[in-house]
């Protein structure tokens, strides 16, 4: 079949399909007649309807071919047979040999077994399977691309039919596992950690499209391009808007978006979709029902972050057709509330009003994504990678997050309900008092001064400064603006991105670190050969040692951005001594370049490393006499010490970072940069976490940087200690394991009222 003539039979059995829904009779009876309907269009013998109910059970409800007696009667769990694996993977599935898969469940009563060729696809609304429609031969038929899309197509119209909740009832439609009532827990991954309690907002919630088949196609095609242009604009006009011109990263994201808005693929296959005879709003749905199909199988991180991309384009785009208040910022929110979704963009996120943003819990997503790392800077739990969010999860559920060990509690009980409140008071309470003494030195009772920073990566985090009263940025992650732009940033863009950082500071000290890219921190327009473990492969200096010109770009980006300031910056994952001087020559050409073209030059310039991969360590007196400072990657160094992967739950908690070889090396380090002068500070996880940071300081830390909320307790804790007491206690415990070391430091705390 052509695709001119594809388009044409599915324009007429679309027809036909709307004048069956257009009489009158039950539900029932009309689905009946669509059975039979797409039967003898499709040249089939059977045609079935399984209808998603309570349980995730499908069951046949309307058939044209099988036994009568079989309606209502058979059932199948969702992965079971052909049909329950349709169903789990929201996928179509064309088979000329079906018998033969072994996924093939045999159902007596249907009188099945003549039948050898099936291909059945999705009834998807929402994102969600309401159930799964069939066609089947006697013959081995090899079923046509085109025909999978005519049903697909025909699927749509159907899920209109099973949402009019007279098939079922609406409460077994509702997602939550068939009784609405029943709390449940689900488990998620934390992309960002904290509380929160709130009443579910479902993202994309489910449109009712009022008319799905097309009176005139040319009007449909129309109506798109108007849709599409109106939809730009509206980006346009949210670029130009002062905040988000202010915002940095921000306009970046939303550039992405406008690129996409333009991509000619998607818009043609949606042109495609209105040609079978939908309107345009059906068409873009059924375009983003694909795409969400496709999702589901991929598991390349930047396909997969465009892709999300797209899906929320189309919701930008369904919101221009059908004019509804459905998405972010311009639908009526809750005061408290938690969004569902099953991905979204960072500008999706920054579309709500933060004010009545409690959380985010995700059925996809990951650490890395740029949502997780936008909320993170924002301060919002997010929960990722939630198994059966979107069909467990309707709008409006009592929701409670539980954004430290990631958990989901749906429609919480009265018991956990309290136990949230009660910890979301305290934590308000404590905000409150870290408020209280933001401006009161970080030392010690025995007067030992520790110099508290935040790190940042978002221009967005800068403010940080001023609310925590931190002294400064010890490490800004110059990759985060180059992970959430569609393009490699030029000179000129990251120049006006370190002033901003730099003119937001307001002079407190802001400590630069060059691209750290590769390993989990991708860049979405940026192919590069797939490597087998990224963590030790082709990342940060090494890419910038090898690529140069990135390095200079992005070192020039800073002298100009500088403009006369002070200026601090450390090279990552630093390896070999040579390679901090490779780095350091390229900054000198650059000095020597700025100077040849009058920039004015830093009033000071340092120039540090991370200390993160372990054979630095024996080169650590060599590089001492080249850096102004060194800053420890307690996250990288753990990993690469232990050989445990920082990003696999199963390993990564498996050492404690004071274990006794973690500690005698993070003595070492003080010890030798303290001998020589050389300014330390250690950058990783550890250094927000107040056991660790005891430790620390018994070693000889005094500057630490960590994540904005950690720097409130940090100075608490202390504030209530009394170092030269610990320091003594912690001689006791050398050469003591590290969970030992961990509860032993804990009791201390506690007996002596240290605040951790
Ligand atoms: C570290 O490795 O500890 C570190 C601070 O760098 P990043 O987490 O960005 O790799
Ligand atoms: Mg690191």
């Amino acid at each position: 079949m052509n695709q001119a003539l594809g388009q044409s039979g599915a324009r007429m059995l679309l027809k036909r399909l709307r004048n069956v829904m257009a009489r009158g009779g039950t539900a029932q009876q009309r689905l009946n007649q669509v059975v039979k309907l797409i039967a003898a269009d499709m040249v089939a013998e059977v045609c079935s309807t399984y209808v998603m109910r309570a349980g995730e059970v499908l069951e046949l409800f309307a058939t044209e071919g099988l036994k009568q007696e079989a309606v209502h009667k058979t059932r199948l769990r969702v992965g079971e047979g052909l049909v329950g694996d349709i169903a789990s993977h929201a996928r179509p599935l064309a088979l000329a040999d079906a018998q033969h898969h072994p996924l093939y469940a045999y159902r007596p009563e249907t009188g099945e077994e003549i039948y050898q060729s099936l291909m059945g696809v999705p009834i998807l609304r929402g994102g969600r399977v309401l159930g799964v429609l069939v066609i089947q031969n006697k013959t081995r038929r090899q079923y046509a691309d085109e025909e999978i899309e005519t049903l697909e197509t025909v699927a749509m119209v159907l899920a209109e039919l099973l949402a009019g909740g007279e098939l079922i009832s609406p409460e077994e439609l509702r997602p939550g596992d068939g009784n609405a009532l029943l709390p449940l827990r689900l488990e998620g991954l934390v992309l960002s950690p904290g509380l929160a309690l709130g009443t579910a907002v479902l993202h994309a919630p489910e449109l009712r499209l009022q008319q799905l088949v097309a009176e005139d196609t040319d009007q449909e095609v129309e109506r798109l391009h108007r849709a599409i242009a109106e939809m730009r604009d509206a980006i346009d006009r949210l670029m130009a808007s002062s905040d988000l011109a202010a915002g940095g990263e921000h306009r970046d994201v939303l550039e992405t978006y406008r690129m996409f808005a333009e991509d000619k693929g998607w818009i043609n296959r949606q042109i495609e979709a209105i040609n079978t005879g939908l309107t345009a709003e059906a068409a873009v749905q059924k375009v983003q029902n694909d795409t969400r199909a496709r999702m589901r199988e991929v598991t390349d991180p930047y396909l997969r972050e465009r892709l999300s991309d797209l899906d929320d384009l189309a919701n930008r785009l369904l919101k221009h057709l059908i004019g509804g208040d459905f998405a972010g910022a311009a639908r009526h929110l809750p005061d408290d509330a938690i969004v569902i979704a099953r991905n979204m963009g960072p500008a999706e996120l920054l579309d709500y009003d933060r004010q009545k943003l409690r959380g985010l819990a995700l059925e996809e997503g990951a650490a890395a994504s740029h949502v997780a790392i936008v909320a993170r800077a924002l301060d919002i739990p997010v929960l990722g990678r939630c198994g059966g969010l979107l069909s467990r999860v309707g709008e409006g559920d009592p929701l409670a997050l539980e954004g430290d060990h990631g958990q989901l509690f749906v429609r919480p009980p009265e018991d956990i309900h309290q136990v949230f409140a009660n910890s979301l008071r305290q934590r308000a309470l404590r905000q409150e008092a870290y408020a209280a003494v933001k401006n009161l030195p970080a030392v010690t009772r025995d007067g030992v001064e520790i110099a508290l920073n935040i790190n940042a990566g978002l221009l967005i985090d800068v403010p940080q400064l001023a609310v925590t009263g931190a002294a400064g940025i010890g490490l800004y992650r110059t990759e985060i603006p180059f992970m959430v732009a569609h393009e490699f940033p030029d000179t000129h863009r990251q120049a006006e991105i370190y002033r901003k950082a730099l003119d937001a500071a307001e002079g407190k000290p802001v400590v630069f670190r060059t691209l750290d890219i590769g390993s989990d921190k991708v860049l979405p327009y940026w192919q590069r050969a797939e490597e087998e473990n990224p963590a030790m492969g082709w990342r940060a200096i090494r890419i910038a040692l090898d690529r140069p010109a990135l390095l200079r770009q992005q070192l020039r980006a800073l002298l100009l951005a500088a403009d006369g300031r002070d200026l601090r910056i450390m090279f990552p994952m630093v390896t070999e001594v040579a390679e901090f001087d490779a780095c350091r020559a390229l900054l000198d050409l650059e000095l020597q370049r700025a100077g040849e073209r009058q920039v004015r030059l830093p009033a000071s310039l340092q120039v540090g490393a991370m200390v993160e991969v372990p054979a630095l360590l024996w080169q650590l007196d060599e590089l001492l006499k080249r850096v102004d400072f060194i800053s420890v990657g307690s996250n990288d160094l753990k990993q690469f010490i232990y050989a445990a992967d920082r990003s696999t739950p199963s390993v990564n908690d498996r050492y404690d970072l004071l274990s006794p070889a973690m500690v005698r090396l993070l003595g070492q380090i003080a010890e030798a940069s303290l001998a020589t002068g050389t300014s330390l500070s250690l950058c990783g996880e550890m250094a927000g976490d107040p056991v660790g940071a005891m430790a620390l300081m018994c070693l000889g830390y005094r500057n630490l940087s960590m994540t904005p909320p950690s720097v409130g307790p940090m100075r608490v804790m202390i504030r209530s200690l009394h170092l030269g007491q610990l320091c003594e206690y912690w001689a006791r415990l050398v050469g003591l394991p590290g969970t030992a070391v961990r509860n032993a430091l804990e009791h201390f705390a506690r007996d002596r009222e240290i605040a951790i």
